[in-house]
């Protein structure tokens, strides 16, 4: 009996130290699995690959009466700040952007076959930051089809509030959680570690979409079994639970400790190291399936914008607001415009604290 209870009182103190180490990393995501087959992916690393740059899109809901989540003017707490939804997605993006242009060797090794460190070569671009007040799927938990904008050109990426540590990628689109909790350690320490730390799972989540999987984990993010089936990715310079075992590893799902992989697809304290084959294979996917979602190219060669109420993200070679129209963009609103050439044929306002945005593409 005595030695049963303090292995109770063990393990509950392990796993108040692991919530508290765990706080903003991703603890469990479920996503869809492509199995794309990239065909030369582990024959060996190659330099084809163009840097290439995605679009994305942030979306906060928050409650109908628009608390609960990050605004176009106020913080998540409805104070009215600098610090609101649109500069919680430029640090994200940011630093997502600064994990991806300076990849890390990855910490688990197997002692015969050394994993080089390559340039990752892609990066995102925002392309707009949306807004929505909606009860229904304020704790949803998914991407709702019906709030995303810019089908099959952008990536969008739904910013939850709670769930701390969890995620979830689908076709084209994903959800992060725990901006709350990061957000309110950012507050009380002055520091953005929390905040930034969510960027791993952004990058995670996109590793997803981007046809990635989990290295060592069933699709669900369950542990794979010792011993019984080895659920592995479609890479083979990620090393899979028994290669490592057998190897001298005791146990390579160490969360942040000696033997833990800091790979960008599997769970740990520090999701940021791409192996020649996963950064191939993301390459090779985008250029098979995914080349509309790229900076650069358009699917549309002409759109008009008649009306503007809420934030909205126009793509096209040209974008024109016609003879007729009258668009004034309300305060604290964004239009976005990702085009070659833009025409303003009809009325146009940018009062003093509403935004317009617009780089012609190529400059
Ligand atoms: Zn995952």
């Amino acid at each position: 009996m005595k030695n049963s209870s303090s292995y109770k009182i063990t393990f509950a103190l392990a796993l108040l130290f692991v919530t508290y180490t765990t706080e903003a990393q991703l603890i469990s995501d479920e996503h869809i699995s492509k199995n794309f087959n990239c065909i030369d992916c582990n024959l060996k690393s190659t330099t084809l690959n163009s840097h290439k740059t995605l679009r994305i899109n942030f979306h906060f809901i928050s409650r109908s009466d628009g608390t609960g989540n990050f605004g176009e003017s106020t913080n998540i707490f409805g104070n009215t700040s600098s610090e609101n939804g649109y500069w919680i997605s430029d640090l994200l993006i940011n630093q997502a952007n600064n994990y991806l242009a300076n990849n890390v060797e990855m910490t688990q090794q197997l002692s015969y076959s050394p994993i080089p460190v390559e340039e990752i070569k892609y990066s995102y671009k925002l392309n707009g930051v949306f807004f929505h007040k909606n009860d229904s799927f304020y704790e949803c938990y998914f991407a709702p089809n019906s709030l995303t904008n810019n089908i099959g050109c952008a990536i969008n990426i739904f910013i939850f509030a709670g769930r701390s540590g969890n995620g979830a990628a689908y076709y084209d689109a994903c959800w992060i959680g725990g901006i709350e909790s990061s957000y309110s350690d950012y507050i009380a320490n002055s520091n953005t570690w929390h905040l930034t730390r969510r960027a791993n799972i952004l990058n995670h989540e996109i590793g997803h979409i981007l046809s990635l999987d989990h290295p060592k984990r069933s699709p669900g993010g369950l542990k794979s079994t010792i011993g019984g089936t080895q659920y592995t990715d479609n890479c083979n310079d990620t090393p899979t639970f028994m290669e490592l075992i057998n190897d001298g590893y005791s146990d390579p799902y160490q969360w942040c400790n000696g033997e833990y992989s800091n790979n960008i697809m599997d769970y740990s304290c520090q999701l940021r190291a791409f192996t020649p084959c996963q950064i191939n294979q993301v390459h090779s996917y985008i250029e098979c399936c995914f080349t509309s979602y790229l900076y650069g190219n358009y699917q549309n060669s002409h759109v008009q914008i008649n009306n503007f109420s809420e934030n909205m993200a126009y793509i096209a070679e040209i974008v024109e607001i016609p003879t007729g129209a009258s668009i004034t963009i309300p305060n604290s609103k964004k239009l976005y415009i990702d085009a070659q050439e833009l025409i303003i044929n009809g009325e146009f306002f940018v009062p003093l604290g509403s935004t317009f945005e617009f780089t012609p593409y190529g400059l």
